[in-house]
């Protein structure tokens, strides 16, 4: 009893040392300081963060490729502190001659950018001033400052060109368009970093507020408009018997084609000589659209909630060319079911959600923007890590630009559980190690290995996407394999259930799970995510030790990978001895794995699986394929 209390004790002790071991930038040591983050991982109770209330009306007549947009936004600022300007993110300038980006920009990519036509504040208008030197972020002065708990109204009138060259967004096809970052929106104001001023350069992604919208987008007739939100009044905008199909949807398992090719043909699926779509949503981080006059509209829905028997809407968008859309809606359907049942086994937070055939392979908060691909196995390999999204960033409300690891890790972590669910352990582990580790481990150059929480803004190039996908999610992997499922589901839960609809840093991540799992995982933390390093451990040593053996492994890498000892014996039997990467806890140069046999060991190989190791050569004892011993 006595020594239970002191074991308790110690825990204790250890709980309020947590990150005291990991390196700590100021601004998120001031963070805690003025608590508005929490050392054990939860938000403080000082935490705040921004809201804004957009309600915009968009204008698209293709084959006119100029968007026309008005928008009214409320801002509100949460904040302690007194706001003497706003920066806006102005997206569509990415698209401008001369636009600061990390990725070539085509001719066909090039645009006038956005023109802003008119623009008030507290609807006064004023002059739109843009130096030609800021193109996606602008800095706003504000006449009267803007107090904590008030507010400001901000209105804009503007107009783009959407790209002839479709990316993330742009023209699909001459009269099927993708709007996303479509409109004027103000950046995040956070309670460590202040003002996000950084610019869009394409290869990072987004950081965004929670925010309430309502859309409304005006499209000549016969033209269908898919995007996030509730589809508000569909009986205004819909011909009867279209409206039946689409509401069946809605209970229904089975894919119904609400508008076929032929029914597009005949061009009575929509109302009116010009139809205004109205979508609403409300605390999410963005709002993204696709409309088409000839795309194909299929939909059903899944039962994502096993408690309410609540059922989200899947729906697809695609030309007829695209046979692997065919199956769209099911790849959907089985997307939201592991997603909500099985990892993260968190019920899709959402009413629906639309994958709409394009060129990205992009996620969206209800949206995905995806190729067609011949191979609908990689059609829904590619689904299934756009859905996978929903919950890194968009549940989350992740720092994508500087963090791209606390979501693209994550969502390459989903995409892999799933495909142990869809094909099994040899194809999904072959899928994983070509997609997502090779061309990190096999690149010997310092740019691969260099610490994980680099912030991604001031990286690029070789290494960047790599430190993003591949190598975070071999280390929440190498966590899961280290605590086992049922730790790892619960502390991951933990931290999904304390920052959902917030901002959480990395921190609060490492924070919350040393938390939650009451294992202070620093040393882990602080190898996998805070150091450069790779994986390559050695076999150094296999001697005879009690009743069996000790195996010596060296870490050569310096990443605490765990690896299957597969060991044959002078018999001629073989066994597979896992190890896990608690192995490295106390000394992460070298670890002594115990075999307990009265058999004769012949040859131990190492084998890392995922968990690729750079150099093969040091991974058998003896080496080479020489005698027994
Ligand atoms: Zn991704």
């Amino acid at each position: 009893m006595q020594r239970f209390l002191v074991i308790l004790m110690l825990a204790g002790v250890s709980v309020s040392s947590y990150s005291q071991g990991l390196y700590k930038p100021r601004d998120i040591q001031r963070a805690f300081d003025k608590n508005t983050r929490s050392t054990d991982g939860r938000p403080g109770k000082n935490y705040w963060q921004n809201k804004a209330r957009y309600e915009i009306n968009i204008t698209a007549l293709p084959p006119s490729r100029t968007v026309k947009g008005s928008e009214q936004i409320s801002y509100i600022n949460n904040s302690p502190d007194t706001l003497r300007g706003v920066y806006i993110k102005l997206f569509m300038n990415i698209h401008k001659p001369g636009a600061p980006s990390n990725v070539p920009a085509l001719e066909d990519y090039l645009t006038s950018g956005v023109h802003i036509d008119g623009f008030a504040v507290n609807g006064q208008k004023r002059q739109w001033q843009q130096s030609p030197y800021w193109f996606t972020v602008a800095p706003v002065r504000l006449d009267k400052p803007l107090n904590p708990k008030d507010s400001v109204q901000l209105s804009f009138d503007w107009h783009y060109d959407m790209s002839l060259l479709s990316n993330r967004e742009g023209m699909i096809d001459s009269t099927t368009f993708f709007l996303a970052y479509f409109y004027p929106r103000v950046a995040v104001y956070d309670d460590y970093y202040g003002w996000d001023r950084n610019s869009f350069l394409e290869d990072h992604e987004f950081y965004s507020d929670f925010n309430d919208y309502t859309v409304n987008i005006t499209v000549p007739n016969n033209y269908i408009v898919w995007g996030t939100g509730t589809l508000q009044k569909p009986e205004t905008v819909l011909q009867p018997e279209y409206l039946k199909r689409f509401q069946q949807s809605f209970t229904s398992d089975k894919t119904i084609n609400i508008a076929t090719k032929e029914d597009l043909a005949s061009k009575k699926v929509t109302l009116n000589k010009s139809n205004t779509w109205q979508f609403t949503a409300n605390n999410i981080p963005d709002m993204a659209f696709g409309l088409s006059d000839h795309f194909i509209w299929d939909a059903a829905s899944v039962v994502v909630d096993s408690t309410t028997n609540r059922r989200a809407s899947v729906q697809a968008a695609y030309n007829d060319t695209a046979k692997d859309y065919r199956e769209m809606v099911e790849h959907g359907q089985h997307a939201l079911k592991l997603l909500s049942f099985k990892w993260p086994a968190v019920p899709y937070p959402y009413e629906k959600t639309t994958i709409f055939q394009g060129y990205a392979g992009m996620e969206y908060p209800m949206m995905a923007n995806d190729e067609t691909y011949e191979d609908p196995i990689f059609s829904r390999f590619v689904a299934e890590h756009e859905l996978a999204h929903t919950y890194m960033p968009f549940y989350m409300g992740i720092n994508e630009n500087r963090y791209g690891f606390m979501d693209e890790g994550w969502a390459t972590t989903f995409e892999y559980l799933m495909a142990l669910e869809d094909m099994g352990k040899e194809k999904a582990d072959g899928f994983f190690k070509q997609f997502r580790v090779e061309g990190w481990i096999s690149d010997p150059s310092a740019e691969q290995d260099m610490p994980i929480i680099t912030p991604g803004n001031v990286v690029s190039g070789a290494g960047f996407g790599n430190n993003i996908y591949g190598k975070p999610a071999l280390g929440y992997l190498a966590l899961k394999d280290m605590l086992g499922d049922q730790l790892f589901k619960k502390s991951l839960h933990e931290y999904m259930n304390r920052w959902n609809g917030k901002h959480p840093t990395p921190w609060d991540y490492f924070n919350t799970i040393n938390s939650s799992t009451g294992k202070n995982l620093d040393w882990f933390w602080n190898s996998w995510f805070f150091q450069p390093g790779y994986i390559d451990l050695a076999i150094t040593e296999v001697k005879k030790a009690g009743s069996g053996y000790s195996i010596s492994v060296k870490n050569i890498g310096g990443f605490p990978a765990p690896a299957d000892l597969e060991i044959t014996y002078t018999d001629g039997s073989t066994e597979t001895k896992h190890f896990n990467a608690s192995v490295w806890e106390k000394n992460l140069k070298q670890a002594t794995i115990s075999v307990a046999t009265k058999k004769q060991i012949k040859s131990v190989k190492l084998d890392g699986g995922i968990f690729m190791d750079a150099d093969t050569k040091n991974n058998s004892f003896p080496a080479g394929d020489k005698k027994g011993f």
